[in-house]
């Protein structure tokens, strides 16, 4: 805002976080968690799961995206299954949020009963529609979400890891 260079500074009152800061304290760089909506589609007993392009061959996910401002997750988990699939949601319920740390996100995760034909976005490049009990998480963000909803669901969790 001043054009000064930002300084590292921890602040008293601040639990001595450091934060990129106006070394006049006109603005400062919080770097809040960022919300991330993911879903776990539902179709006729099965589950979408989308590989994005930019990912190991053998790892498909959850339908993720950012919401925009003025609405609510809900609305964002409809518009993005919309764009991503071609989807219609027709229940939205929530199955929790999730810390997703390492990207500074915080991952709020629905499952979605949806309907329609499925046609993806060019970000993502193949999908499956899996059984809910072959579903295997792996242990992180929307891993515990898909294990979470399993266990719901009475089915036992086994989880693969990130690339295998
Ligand atoms: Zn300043």
């Amino acid at each position: 805002m001043c054009a000064a260079p930002l300084v590292m500074r921890a602040d008293v009152g601040d639990g001595d976080k450091a934060r990129l800061t106006c070394p006049d304290g006109h603005w400062t760089h919080w770097d809040n968690p960022l919300p991330v909506l993911a879903a776990l589609v539902e179709i006729e007993g099965r589950i979408l799961l989308a590989r994005n392009a930019a990912w190991p061959a053998k790892n498909f996910a959850l339908i993720t995206g950012f919401m925009e401002r003025g609405e609510t997750p809900e609305q964002g988990v409809a518009r993005e299954l919309q764009e991503e699939t071609g989807l219609h949601a027709e229940t939205i319920s929530l199955i929790g949020v999730y810390e997703f740390i390492r990207k500074n996100e915080l991952i709020i995760a629905y499952h979605v009963r949806a309907s329609g034909e499925i046609s993806l976005s060019p970000e993502l490049v193949e999908f499956r529609l899996v059984a809910p009990e072959r579903l295997k998480p792996w242990r992180a963000g929307t891993g515990y979400a898909m294990a979470d909803w399993m266990r719901s669901r009475g089915l036992d969790v086994e989880f693969v890891d990130w690339g295998t």
